[in-house]
């Protein structure tokens, strides 16, 4: 049911767009990996991650959001976010930046002083409204992670699976879910799977993962695939 010409039309597209977007900048971390170790099974990921901006999450979001930086590090990967100090993104930032990780940040002028933009971060792009932000964190990443969070996190969310059914990009898109957060949203989309109202099979378009090694390597594979 979910193989319609229309549907393939869109995988087409899928393909075309990638190129145009993320090819370049896949390419070239794939050369970089060849130059230095010949061994190493991926190219460096330019991960982009989504989460809270609140501080008064809980201790556990917290951890996790931890695990999250200290992971990406350790894979050797470059975390590209919103560019606050604040909330889970901070936690993420920093524990992503003390494991090694090049760390950008993208943030809005207007937003500067609420979210307090992450000191010693490895670049720090100011930009003038929040689409430019969006626009730019998508730009520089070839992969999505979402953590725990609000309305904006919900909202960047939901943009990257719009994009991706549509077939404006194919990167993988990864729904950390370790402790249920995620269960409503997951319910809605299985609804609108049910009734044939995504463009997509959902499976093709994102991942749930219950921990963070698992969600690592959703979005290491993913990517793997892509760049063949
Ligand atoms: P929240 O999940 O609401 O805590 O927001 C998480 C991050 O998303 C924060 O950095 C917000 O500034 C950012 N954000 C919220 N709304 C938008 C938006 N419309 N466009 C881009 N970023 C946003």
């Amino acid at each position: 049911h979910h193989d319609d010409p229309g549907r393939d039309g869109c995988h087409r597209r899928a393909t075309t767009s990638r190129s145009a977007s993320g090819r370049d900048r896949s390419a070239a971390s794939i050369g970089a990996v060849t130059a230095t170790s010949s061994t190493e099974p991926t190219a460096p990921l330019s991960v982009c991650v989504y989460c809270s901006s609140s501080d008064d999450v809980s201790h556990d979001l917290r951890a996790l959001a931890e695990a999250v930086g200290t992971g990406l590090a350790r894979r050797g990967w470059a975390m590209v976010y919103g560019g606050g100090a604040v909330g889970l993104m901070g936690v993420t930032a920093r524990a992503a930046l003390a494991g090694g990780a090049r760390v950008t940040g993208v943030i809005p002028d207007k937003l500067v002083d609420r979210e307090v933009a992450l000191h010693d971060i490895s670049e720090l792009i100011r930009t003038r409204t929040m689409r430019e932000r969006k626009q730019l964190m998508d730009d520089r990443s070839d992969a999505f992670l979402i953590l725990p969070g609000g309305i904006g996190t919900l909202e960047e969310l939901i943009e990257m699976m719009s994009l991706r059914q549509l077939g404006y990009h194919d990167r993988p898109i990864v729904v950390l879910d370790a402790d249920g957060f995620w269960a409503p949203l997951r319910r809605l989309l299985q609804a609108m799977d049910d009734r044939r109202m995504l463009h997509q099979p959902m499976h093709r378009l994102w991942t749930y993962a219950h921990d963070v090694d698992a969600a690592l390597d959703a979005l290491g594979n993913g990517t793997i695939r892509r760049s063949r």
